[in-house]
């Protein structure tokens, strides 16, 4: 990469847009890590930050409480999760209302995954909503709220053709939505291949590349297959051999996906959601190298 290259995509920094999804913490431990986590990247001043939703509610009073404290301890927007899965029709909109109760106004509307794993056959609840695009016409129907969908540039496993994929993402741009999130990917060709594809169907709004740093390697792989998304060989040759040396292993991700997000603002993209699973380091170490700094250091080093 040319020097030139280099700070002409720090020059972008004023146009660079992130946003950081989180989960809902199961321990005291965890919910103090994600406080940790919260404070970190704050500064980093994100468009928004989104908290996940079980599948079948299990989460949803975690889900909530998370929501609550970032929309009151934090001067973050907070964008709520939510799915249709084992839930009928009334108990979706009781949490859409109590989350609104919060002034919750960004939602990430999506079906889940069904409550017996990845790869069991979905079956919607008989009251409830099928998908994420009826689930996003529910929520345009209950406010005026920003709604997020799902994106897939490698498909759903569900999917039998991209036709069948970019029609789904079609009906949920017609019940609302106005930007989606990709499920994670390494290989930035599948994404740019994706994106033209849904331009030529029509649909305008903005597919932010979901981005993953890579925390541990073999965990990853293994949820990678059930969710359709490849792993490609020099991503693994690159990890090969670091299972018992964290320290490399960090360094080598925060490289990895600096890389991946670097070349994607190469091709013109500013916008990037960060899968963090509630740690901080490698997504600030990223944020970084892509110029985006804490607001107040960068007020400070101004005014020195
Ligand atoms: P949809 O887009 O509604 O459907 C997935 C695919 O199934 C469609 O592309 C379509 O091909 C097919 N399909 C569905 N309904 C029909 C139909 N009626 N006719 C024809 N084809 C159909 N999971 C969670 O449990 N909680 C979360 O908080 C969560 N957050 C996520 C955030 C992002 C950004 C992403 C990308 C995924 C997230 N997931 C989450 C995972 C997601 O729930 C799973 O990938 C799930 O399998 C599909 O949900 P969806 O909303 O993408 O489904």
């Amino acid at each position: 990469m040319s020097s030139y290259a280099f700070s002409r995509r720090l020059d972008a920094g004023g146009k660079i847009r992130v946003s950081f999804e989180f989960f809902p913490p199961k321990t005291d431990d965890m919910e103090r890590r994600l406080r940790d986590t919260l404070r970190r990247l704050a500064p980093l001043e994100p468009s928004f930050v989104s908290v996940t939703y079980g599948a079948g509610g299990s989460t949803r009073e975690r889900s909530l409480h998370t929501v609550r404290h970032i929309v009151e301890e934090t001067h973050l927007d907070a964008a709520a999760h939510l799915t249709c899965v084992d839930a009928d029709r009334s108990s979706v909109d009781a949490v859409i209302r109590e989350y609104a109760a919060m002034g919750v106004k960004r939602f990430v509307a999506l079906r889940g995954d069904p409550t017996e794993g990845v790869g069991a056959a979905y079956r919607p609840h008989p009251d409830g909503y099928t998908n994420g695009a009826e689930l996003t016409a529910a929520l345009s129907r209950h406010g005026d709220f920003d709604i997020s969908v799902s994106a897939y540039p490698e498909k759903h496993p569900e999917s039998p053709d991209f036709a069948t994929e970019i029609e789904m993402l079609k009906r949920k741009v017609d019940n609302g939505a106005t930007r989606a999130i990709t499920q994670f990917f390494f290989d930035n060709d599948v994404y740019e291949r994706y994106v033209e594809r849904v331009r030529r169907a029509g649909i305008y709004i903005p597919i932010v590349p979901g981005i993953l740093p890579v925390q541990n390697f073999r965990q990853m792989v293994r949820f990678a297959g059930s969710c359709g998304a490849h792993v490609p060989a020099w991503l693994a040759e690159r990890f090969h051999g670091l299972e018992d040396d964290p320290e490399t292993h960090r360094l080598v991700a925060a490289a990895v996906a600096a890389e991946q997000v670097l070349d994607l603002m190469e091709r013109g993209v500013y916008d990037f959601h960060f899968y963090t699973m509630n740690r901080a380091d490698l997504v600030f170490a990223i944020c970084h190298m892509i110029g985006i700094r804490p607001v107040r250091a960068s007020m400070q080093s101004a005014a020195a």
